[in-house]
């Protein structure tokens, strides 16, 4: 069965609506999970730990009877860390400390000037106080997504990271466990869900509340954290993982179809393309799509995922590929090409840019050592991938010497005047020095 993957001309009349039509993509949430979430928010808010304990039982299949007895020790974490196969615990290991390598560069430091008059200003970096950590647990577990989260919180100097992942029917992954531990990740509890957000947000008396909450989720998790927005901060509504290859159609055709697998195997809503200025390089790796589909694990999701979302885009040339990649602002852009660099001077807008041939994007999920939580569905365009900014704040430092202060003061009751604020006047008038 041919997989029938769209091709689009850059060249033709229609591009530019067929491009649209391509990247459009619906992230209302359904009614109904906005209300039942809404209903599990106040529940959690208003009963604390008793909603979080029938909301366990009743989604996760897990009743217990308390809170307390889902909080997963330190000693638990170390169990885990040492009862895992030596090869996934070098593995785990080696990629933590390649990201914590990568994200000690992203530290902000404090800053203060001083004007001639004695006049002090600056900025201040403070890490939050307590960082939320949600990591999906229904149906498959993300041990790399503990350390893409924990870590740069970590690195950030966040006194303290709370995990949440959930354990349907009390499974619990080992793997998950192990990366929190070489994380550093503080405290751990096997709740999921909207619950979880909720417990999070507004705290129980066995759940701290925490300033911000990050981490991937299905959509009950996503609408949680759009509702909890505001009490707390969030990192970001993920959308559909996509992936976008520009390719001079050197690279061996068999590659680039498993990059583009890579993420469409991800889910049915993943979006994978493919821009080059060669059509016989398409129709290379249309042929190896196909070729190397029946192989996969995931084929029925490639597949789907491929015949709904992908495109094969042929362009004049790499200039144009880069004028139509940033359009779309993907989530991950690999230039498989012979001079990346050349090519990234035309790249304006993409979440992670992998650079050559040998550069899967693939590695950059698991241990290249920068973040994969990265903006989708064109969100590049304003924001950027999950890093230390995030776990840390900024505050304004204002310091006036008597003589700025006098100096400054007339400025400022020109324009509080102006805007008919009294007290803003006088108070910066009372500084003022007359002799
Ligand atoms: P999850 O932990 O996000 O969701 C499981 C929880 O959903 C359960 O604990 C339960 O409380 C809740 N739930 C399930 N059915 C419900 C219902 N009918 N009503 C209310 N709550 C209900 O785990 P998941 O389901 O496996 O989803 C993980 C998601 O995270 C996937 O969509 C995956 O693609 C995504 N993900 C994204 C990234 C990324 O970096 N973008 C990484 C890993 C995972």
């Amino acid at each position: 069965m041919t997989v029938n993957i769209q091709r689009l001309n850059a060249s033709d009349a229609d591009f530019d609506s067929a491009l649209s039509a391509l990247l459009a993509w619906d992230d209302s949430v359904d009614h109904q999970v906005n209300e039942s979430v809404r209903h599990i928010l106040h529940e959690v808010k208003t009963r604390g730990d008793a909603a979080v304990l029938e909301f366990t039982a009743k989604f996760d299949r897990l009743s217990v009877g308390s809170v307390a007895e889902l909080e997963m020790s330190q000693e638990r974490l170390q169990h885990a860390l040492k009862t895992i196969p030596q090869d996934q615990r070098d593995a785990l290991e080696h990629a933590a400390r390649r990201v914590r390598d990568y994200h000690q560069r992203q530290s902000q430091e404090s800053w203060q000037y001083e004007e001639a008059d004695g006049t002090v200003l600056g900025q201040k970096i403070t890490p939050l106080d307590r960082a939320g950590l949600y990591v999906p647990g229904g149906k498959a577990a993300y041990p790399s997504s503990v350390l893409m989260n924990a870590i740069p919180a970590k690195v950030a100097g966040v006194a303290e990271v709370i995990m949440v992942v959930p354990t349907p029917d009390g499974v619990v992954n080992d793997l998950v466990l192990a990366a929190a531990a070489i994380a550093g990740v503080d405290r751990v509890f096997t709740i999921g869900g909207a619950q979880a957000v909720a417990a999070l947000a507004y705290g129980t008396d066995t759940v701290p509340a925490v300033d911000k909450i990050v981490g991937p989720g299905n959509i009950f998790v996503a609408a949680a954290k759009r509702e909890v927005f505001g009490t707390v901060g969030i990192d970001m509504i993920a959308g559909p993982s996509e992936i976008l290859v520009i390719c001079d159609g050197q690279t061996h055709p068999d590659w680039i179809a498993m990059d583009l697998f890579s993420q469409a195997e991800h889910d049915e809503q993943a979006q994978s393309i493919l821009i080059s200025p060669s059509a016989e390089f398409l129709d290379a790796v249309e042929a190896s799509i196909e070729r190397l589909l029946p192989t996969m694990e995931r084929a029925e999701i490639i597949r789907t995922s491929l015949a709904d979302r992908a495109a094969l885009i042929q362009v004049a040339d790499l200039a144009e590929a880069a004028k139509v990649s940033n359009r779309i602002a993907p989530e991950h852009l690999e230039l498989s090409v012979a001079d990346p660099q050349a090519l990234l001077a035309d790249i304006r807008h993409a979440g992670a840019i992998f650079m050559g041939r040998y550069t899967a994007e693939a590695l950059g999920d698991y241990c290249a050592g920068p973040n994969h939580v990265l903006p989708t569905s064109g969100t590049a365009r304003f924001s950027s991938p999950l890093g230390v900014y995030d776990f840390q704040k900024r505050s304004s430092i204002i310091g006036f010497s008597a003589e700025g202060a006098s100096r400054m003061g007339r400025v400022a009751s020109v324009l509080a005047r102006g805007e008919g604020l009294t007290a803003h006047a006088r108070s910066a008038e009372y500084r003022i020095q007359r002799d």
